[in-house]
Parts: C-alpha cells; sequence; structure tokens
C-alpha cells in the first residue's frame, strides 16, 4: 500500500495540552510540537492551534493522513467529539471535517484509550498478536478492544469501557453512578483509597505512611508496591487484595473476548514484576480451565507519547 510508506501525523488532544507528532513508518517520532490550551477562548482558536502544530511538524512533507485522540466520548464514524475535553465551545465540534477543510488531508478522530489500544498493536507490546486488549489503570481505568487484528469500536464508537463493568453490585460509588464498577477497584485511585481505608482500620504502623511522609504526599499506589516491596505486611495485604479485584477485571475481558494478550498502561503497570507476576497467577487461577495458558499478560511499551503514536497509526495497518 501507498500510502503506508508516506509518514503520518498523530495528535493528542489533552485537558490542558495539545501535543502533536510527525511519525515515519516504523512509528518513530521525527518531529513533535506541543501547545498549552489554557488561554484559548474558542473552538475557533483551538483549531487554529492544532493546525499549527500539525504545520510545525509537516514541513514539507507529503503526509499519508493525521489521527487525532480526544479522552472522553468520540463519535469516530462521523469525526464528531461528543464531550470529554474541557475546550471552549468543544462539544459536538465536527473536528474531522473542520481539519480536513483547512488542510486537504484525511482525518480520523478516536478516542484516547482506542487509540493508544491501536498503537500498542501496531508499534508496542501488542505486536504480533490476534486479538489484544489494553486497559490502562490510572485515575480511571481506560480500555481499548483489537479483536481478530481490527479495532473495535462498536456501533456509536463506545466500545471497550470495560472500567465500569461490574465486580461487586454493593461496592463503592462510581462517577458514573453504578455501584462497584472495576474502576473503582483497580484504578491507581482506587488502590490508594484501599491503601488508606487498610491504614485507617489497622493498629499497627505501615511502610506505606513512612514512604508517602518521606515525600510529603498522601499514601498513592506507588507506595502500596514500595512497601510491599520492603515486606510491610499491611500493604502486602493490600496488594494482595488489588491483585485480586484486578485479576478479576481480567477474567472478564478473557472470557469475554478471548485475547491472547492483554496490555495494560497507566501509572500502575510501572511496578513491575511485583505487580504482572502476581497478577497472571491469579488470573490463571480465576480464569476458567480451558482459557488457561492461552494468553500473556504485558505491560505497556509505549510510553508519553502513546495518544501521537496510536493516533498516527491509524493510518497503518487497517484498523
Ligand atoms: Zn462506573
Amino acid at each position: 500500500m501507498e500510502k503506508e510508506k508516506r509518514a503520518v501525523i498523530g495528535v493528542d488532544l489533552g485537558g490542558t495540552k495539545i501535543a502533536t507528532g510527525l511519525l515515519d513508518p516504523t512509528g518513530s517520532l521525527l518531529a513533535r510540537s506541543q501547545k498549552a490550551t489554557a488561554g484559548l477562548r474558542s473552538s475557533e482558536e483551538v483549531i487554529a492551534t492544532i493546525v499549527e502544530t500539525i504545520k510545525e511538524v509537516r514541513g514539507q512533507r507529503d503526509i499519508g493522513g493525521i489521527g487525532v485522540a480526544s479522552p472522553g466520548m468520540v463519535d469516530s464514524k462521523n469525526g464528531i467529539i461528543l464531550n470529554g475535553v474541557n475546550l471552549p465551545d468543544w462539544d459536538g465540534i465536527s473536528l474531522q471535517s473542520e481539519l480536513e477543510e483547512r488542510l486537504g488531508i484525511s482525518v480520523r478522530l478516536i478516542n484516547d484509550a482506542n487509540a493508544a489500544a491501536w498503537g500498542e498493536y501496531i508499534y508496542g507490546a501488542g505486536r504480533g498478536s490476534q486479538s489484544m486488549v489494553y486497559v490502562t489503570l490510572s485515575t480511571g481505568i481506560g480500555s481499548g478492544l483489537v479483536l481478530d487484528g481490527r479495532l473495535f469500536l462498536g456501533t456509536s464508537s463506545f466500545a471497550g469501557e470495560l472500567g465500569h463493568t461490574v465486580v461487586d453490585p454493593h461496592g463503592a460509588l462510581c462517577g458514573c453512578g453504578q455501584r462497584g464498577c472495576w474502576e473503582t477497584f483497580a484504578s491507581g485511585t482506587a488502590i490508594a483509597r484501599i491503601a488508606h481505608e487498610a491504614i485507617a482500620k489497622s493498629a499497627a504502623a505501615s511502610q506505606m505512611n513512612l514512604l508517602a511522609d518521606e515525600e510529603g504526599v498522601p499514601v498513592s499506589a506507588k507506595h502500596v508496591f514500595q512497601a510491599a516491596g520492603k515486606g510491610d505486611a499491611l500493604a502486602g495485604e493490600v496488594l494482595e487484595q488489588i491483585i485480586h479485584y484486578t485479576g478479576l477485571g481480567l477474567m472478564n475481558i478473557i472470557h469475554s473476548f478471548n485475547p491472547d494478550c492483554i496490555v495494560i498502561g497507566g501509572g500502575v503497570s510501572r511496578a513491575g514484576a511485583a505487580f504482572f507476576e502476581p497478577l497472571l497467577k491469579k488470573t490463571e487461577e480465576l480464569v476458567m480451565e480451558p482459557y488457561r495458558g492461552t494468553f500473556a499478560i504485558k505491560p505497556a511499551e509505549l510510553k508519553d507519547d502513546v495518544g501521537i503514536i496510536g493516533a498516527g497509526a491509524l493510518f497503518v495497518g487497517h484498523p
């Protein structure tokens, strides 16, 4: 395919910044431009700023396409941002056609978790897999599905909100209005909450507090992993609980989609083997027998530029 030999552009649209990169066909970033969104007063100004970053990285090159990743709900079929980014006059904006009119280049618009999923599938930890589920464990839980080699978006391109599958109907209230969503048990925010609850109930001092106090910050997921690594008993109990709940969510994913690869991104994935080894063991225990040994659980490989790379990768392969 001729288009796959050309450079592509990825735009990662965030609440505070627009980050744009030029990618060669191997996924390497050749140029990058970033602009803050604070101070932009209208959708027209935001679009002009996006166009500016694109022109900066493009130079004189012939471009195969521009992918844009946006948080929140995105109508990928019609190229419309429905909501989710705190930008002026932004909800309902037809960003795909606005950019295509100004630039004369094909544009695709996608939710950021779906972009990350496709990026990891083409260039990251999911390379060579057939069906891959991407899960990011951060403030919330985001996810994206690549099924039989295709990015699966669903009827309204809202597929893959796996963080809002319920694992305990009597659990904590979730931002979505339900109780006990997976996100309330296994996101970075949830891990911190579970740690605080355990500390409040325990009479003994925990390394989790000491580590957090040294940094002058509240106990977070990172301190749970660090303290557990030092043999702290309470942190070990919290970690065991987190592994169990994370594994329950993965079990639901495996029973639903039968992936050969699950890629985990977000802050929690940086915990390394202390997280991934017990998580694989627990998930293998939880799934039904025929599923055992059919999947790998891997840390994400694309770091901070996953949004840019994933959005650009929409013009590589066949999402
Ligand atoms: Zn929810």
